[in-house]
């Protein structure tokens, strides 16, 4: 009679089994094209620049280190190659990809002080630019709403009001740009919510890790140094009209939208 006993426990074992090896083995998500392709960085070190101009009650220099250590939450991990090239300060407010010399495109970090363009409850808004035939991505634009929203370098209030942490704020944005879309673990830095003050989503979550160090690992070798150059932008070197619309580049724009910090992404293709 015992093996009648556990006959019913077998079974639910069995299916459990079952279940658990259908499962994904990881929670983390990936930005996808229109097409369906895994959005991915094909070269790297990923360039960055900051725009110069940052809100009047910040300080210059530790605003410019908040994003810089941002990038950097992304690259340090033991597990992963990918490296990003801090090319300092711009005052470029052109934003998007140049398609007609993409060698001189620039991804930029930038606040916007006036005219925000995007939702007013966004609270920063990452546009990047991918080949739509493999999704290879080559340009990104990051704009912090600084309209809508009190930034700070400490997540404190500011007179009272309560403030958007930066580095918290970018490091979200950063993962985007690499090809992360939102996740459902509620502690990771790619999830979608969070409560003004925050400052958790500085530190990257295993979660986070797991997607950076899955699409980007080192365990299988890092680009040889002669390979780290500037990608061929997918042809959109051949600065010519016509090479240019069969190249078909789309925008995606991962939008953060939210009463008070809710971050959402939104796919907007453009030509
Ligand atoms: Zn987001």
């Amino acid at each position: 009679m015992r093996s009648n006993y556990y006959l019913p426990q077998l079974i639910l074992y069995t299916i459990l089994l079952s279940c658990i090896s259908f499962l994904p083995a990881h929670a983390y998500k990936r930005t996808l094209s229109p097409q369906g392709d895994a959005l991915y960085w094909e070269h790297y070190p990923i360039p960055f620049y900051i725009h110069r101009a940052v809100p009047s009650h910040l300080a210059a220099e530790p605003t410019y280190l908040a994003i810089r250590q941002s990038f950097q939450a992304w690259a340090e991990p033991e597990c992963t190659c990918l490296r990003f090239e801090d090319k300092g300060l711009t005052d470029d407010t052109q934003l998007g990809y140049n398609q007609k010399e993409p060698s001189k495109n620039q991804n930029i970090v930038i606040f916007v002080m006036q005219s925000w363009k995007h939702a007013s409850n966004a609270v920063a808004v990452t546009s990047t630019t991918f080949n739509e035939k493999n999704g290879e991505i080559v340009g990104y634009d990051i704009e912090i709403n600084a309209v809508n929203f009190l930034f700070s370098l400490d997540a404190m209030p500011i007179h009272g009001s309560p403030t958007m942490d930066i580095q918290n704020t970018i490091t979200h944005e950063i993962g985007h740009v690499i090809g992360l879309d939102h996740s459902n673990v509620g502690d990771s830095t790619m999830f979608a919510s969070g409560p003004v003050g925050e400052t958790k989503k500085r530190t990257l979550h295993q979660d986070d890790l797991d997607g950076l160090c899955d699409i980007y690992p080192k365990n299988r070798g890092c680009p040889l140094k002669q390979q780290l150059t500037q990608p061929e932008a997918c042809g959109c070197s051949t600065s010519n009209r016509t090479s240019l619309s069969l190249l078909s580049m789309s925008i995606l724009l991962s939008i953060g939208l939210g009463l008070i910090y809710r971050l959402r992404c939104k796919t907007r293709p453009t030509t």
